[in-house]
């Protein structure tokens, strides 16, 4: 059977994929040993590495474990540790939704802080008890509850934020409370949408 990638992301802990990596040891029993930590000078090894990796069909799932865990030793997903340096920089920011709306289904994925502040701010409108929420993210309900009061605020803050907005310029200042009184009628879960 063939692997396919990314359809649901994979679960916290899930080696799985290991098992259709082309590199793994079975598939390259004569390879070089070090092929997949080469210097930066080693281009044949690189090159061969990259070779293997073009063809592999958990390139994906290899490039996403190795940012989620942090490993910047070594040619991961097709690219060189030097390849990914900006990517592990940048890489808390991701937010993908198809991982947010997974988690709020009950799954266990790997989320970043962005995306785990999208999960909050969702299960906040859509009033998921603090105790869910503390379990979707694995940590305490007190600390889901401090949470939820940051978001409130967020929302409150941003609303007032928009009123003024809305009446720079207006000779009449208008009421439009409406979004301060109940934020939860702006915005819904399926605004979420769920491409990345
Ligand atoms: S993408 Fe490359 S390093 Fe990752 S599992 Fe596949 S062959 Fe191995």
């Amino acid at each position: 059977m063939h692997h396919t990638e990314n359809q649901t992301p994979r679960t916290l802990g899930d080696l799985t994929w290991h098992d259709h990596a082309t590199c793994r040891p079975t598939n390259r029993d004569q390879a070089d040993p070090d092929m997949f930590f080469p210097e930066p000078d080693e281009m044949d090894r690189i090159r061969a590495a990259k070779a293997l990796c073009s063809e592999c069909p958990v390139r994906n799932t290899c490039l996403d474990a190795a940012l989620e865990n942090g490993d910047n030793v070594g040619i991961r997903g097709g690219m060189t540790e030097e390849e990914r340096a900006s990517l592990h920089s940048k890489f808390q920011r991701r937010l993908n939704y198809a991982r947010v709306n997974a988690v709020l289904a009950g799954h266990d994925v790997h989320l970043t802080h962005a995306e785990r502040h999208a999960v909050v701010r969702a299960a906040y409108l859509d009033s998921v008890p603090a105790e869910e929420l503390a379990r979707m993210l694995k940590i305490t309900k007190e600390h889901a509850q401090k949470r939820y009061r940051k978001t409130r605020r967020e929302i409150r803050d941003r609303a007032i934020d928009q009123e003024k907005e809305a009446n720079k310029g207006k000779k009449k200042p208008t009421s439009q409370t409406s979004a301060l009184k109940d934020p939860r009628t702006k915005t819904s879960r399926d605004d979420l949408g769920t491409a990345a």
